[in-house]
């Protein structure tokens, strides 16, 4: 008989559109391994044979976030083993590692999960077989006395995302046979591993067997472990960092009872299964998935869940030792000054100086996650080229950085100020996480500087350019039209007649100058102070400083384009535009002069525009 289509929901919202192939591709291990019906449903907890044995429910939560669910995902059942890493890490965060560390080992046993034997030590081997799970309750018993289990099951639950309940029944079943978990508890205690009442650590072990979750629910809590303890699904950070990378360690090696090995050979994804029939998988940075069938395989692994992660381990070839990344992708621009100014409009004296010594400003244009091999690669082709004096990072496009990036980003920092190289930071925030990293890291050096804008980093080290060899800017100081660049080549007395059109106004600094839309009745020259141009999204077209046009456009378009605010107290010459027309008739010559000067403005933005455009997409 075939098979009907196995049912497959979507999690929270229905998919508009096709299905992502994700979706289609658990839905198709699902009707692929459903018929499966070897194995067993454990039945020496005697509630646990009550199980449904066809029940099969794939789940697979993604780190932003969403979960995938086919089949049986809302079906409750017993969490059992699958409890013991996250109880592990509770331990490990409440009483601190070097009390759970000194009493729990961390090596494989090669025996079974229930078995009454401790190390030489007489420590249990690890803390995924009962004898290191029962220690676990018993340190947090030890803690927490007789809210113990209440602090387990929250716990669990923010690993969830909900509260989770527990099987009462199960529970019973589990505490009137569990005597050969008792006589575990009983070794432990003479061996002082278990401090306090072991029938009271007891009854917490099996109350934490029996909470109850979904396959839904162990997605969520798998890719928690794999999120570094953060809660996709509620953003909340369940666990530190520590206990998770410690517990994911046990589960690689301990996991899965006496198939340990072989499962993180084949499969090569840290897992954990319960008698039940879950297996939790975590997939650090990847995915979380929870799979719920309770048919056991012979080593006590649900049959149909270990098909489900291998095939998906094979299918997206997931296995966590196969990696391999390319750090050189990491940079997506390198250039000097030379290519590349910032908008800011030089004077000539600056522009001279700027072009002497381009090579003294360098920018590096960074993307995706700053990891150690990318951060190592950066600081490698720093040091390929001559030293520059300031090294600009942008790191606008960043998505990532990791904690080995983010320290060796640092110790390139450290570097660079040792050899006075200065270092400006662009599109990062102060309040940003990342910063943070990077700023405990580099406390003390004063070679640092942040601008979240790329132009304004651009900028400022040009300014540390041309003070360096002695361009110093008066930028009170008032110059006259023949220092402006629009009316170079103009006779004296042009320039005279000209200059009797032109009122000279006054501004504050951040004054509007001009706005956006208005009609465009007059043209500017900047006599003193410092303004700039912008669009009205607030990108920054140009920063200008005396000597230069503003409003120039007018000359060929009716409405302004872009507003002018001043940056500091500054003067302008204003001409309007009908007188301008008159003496342009006037003196057809430098009307002509003019004409081709901004013509040759205009080219001159143009080849700058296309020159940044060519740096980023010429790789
Ligand atoms: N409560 C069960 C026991 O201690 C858990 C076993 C398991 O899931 O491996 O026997």
């Amino acid at each position: 008989m075939k098979q009907s289509p196995p049912p497959f929901t979507t999690g929270p919202a229905a998919w508009i559109g096709s299905k992502p192939p994700l979706l289609r591709f658990l839905n198709t291990c699902h009707a692929e391994f459903a018929p499966e019906t070897s194995g067993a449903v454990a039945d020496y907890i005697p509630e646990l044979g009550k199980a449904d044995p066809d029940h099969f429910g794939i789940s697979l939560a993604t780190l932003d976030g969403h979960v995938y669910e086919v089949g049986d995902t809302q079906i409750p059942f017993t969490i059992q083993s699958m409890s013991k890493p996250f109880v592990f890490a509770l331990a490990l965060d409440t009483l601190g590692a070097e009390r759970v560390e000194s009493v729990i080992g961390v090596e494989p046993s090669g025996d079974p999960f229930n078995s009454i034997r401790l190390n030489a030590e007489n420590h249990p081997f690890n803390p995924m077989v009962n004898a290191g799970a029962i220690a676990c309750s018993g340190l947090i018993h030890e803690a927490k006395g007789d809210a113990a289990f209440e602090y387990i099951r929250q716990a669990l639950g923010r690993f969830a995302g909900r509260d989770l309940d527990v099987d009462d029944a199960v529970y019973a079943s589990e505490s009137t046979t569990g005597d050969r978990n008792r006589a575990i508890g009983y070794l432990l205690r003479t061996n002082a591993v278990i401090r306090d009442n072991v029938a009271a650590v007891l009854e917490v072990y099996f109350r934490q067997c029996a909470i109850l979750v979904t396959a839904r629910d162990i997605a969520v809590m798998a890719a928690t472990l794999a999120n570094r303890g953060i809660n996709p699904v509620t953003g909340e950070q369940v666990m530190s960092a520590y206990a998770i990378s410690r517990t994911l360690s046990v589960m690689t090696s301990s996991g899965m009872y006496d198939y340990a090995g072989e499962w993180i050979y084949r499969i090569g994804i840290p897992a954990k299964s319960g008698v039940g029939g879950g297996i939790l998988a975590a997939l650090p940075a990847r995915l979380g998935l929870g799979s719920y069938s309770p048919r056991l395989d012979k080593h006590g692994n649900s049959v149909r869940g270990i098909k489900v992660c291998e095939a998906l381990s094979a299918h997206y070839d997931l296995h966590m030792l196969n990696r391999s990344d390319d750090a050189r992708n990491s940079i997506i621009a390198d250039y000097n000054i030379g290519n590349s100014p910032s908008r800011r409009v030089r004077r000539a004296q600056e522009q001279s100086i700027l072009a002497a010594h381009h090579q003294d400003v360098r920018v590096i244009e960074l993307v995706g996650t700053l990891s150690f091999s990318n951060v190592d690669y950066v600081s490698r082709q720093l040091a390929a080229k001559p030293r520059p004096q300031l090294v600009i990072f942008d790191l606008r496009r960043v998505t990532a950085m990791t904690r080995a990036g983010a320290r060796l980003l640092a110790e390139e920092f450290r570097e660079l100020a040792a050899h006075h190289v200065t270092v400006i930071l662009s599109g990062i925030r102060r309040s940003s996480p990342d910063w943070k990293m990077i700023a405990d890291w580099t406390e003390g050096l004063t070679n640092i500087r942040n601008y979240y804008l790329l132009d304004a980093a651009i900028e400022w080290a040009e300014d540390q350019v041309v003070y360096r060899y002695g361009g110093a800017i008066d930028f009170f100081e008032a110059t006259d039209l023949s220092e402006q660049s629009l009316l170079a080549g103009l006779t004296d007395e042009e320039l005279t007649d000209l200059a009797s059109l032109a009122a000279i106004k006054s501004y504050q600094a951040s004054e509007k100058i001009i706005a956006t839309g208005e009609p465009a009745t007059s043209l500017f020259f900047l006599r003193s102070g410092v303004v700039h141009v912008t669009l009205p999204d607030g990108i920054r077209l140009a920063t200008l400083t005396a000597g230069m046009p503003f409003g120039e456009m007018a000359l060929l378009e009716p409405r302004r384009s872009a507003d002018v605010f001043a940056d500091m107290a500054a003067t302008a010459y204003e001409i309007p535009l009908r007188d301008f027309e008159r003496f342009r008739k006037q003196h057809p010559r430098a009307g002509e002069r003019i004409m081709r000067n901004l013509a040759q403005l205009l080219a001159d933005r143009l080849i700058l525009a296309n020159a940044k455009l060519n740096l980023l997409t010429s790789g």
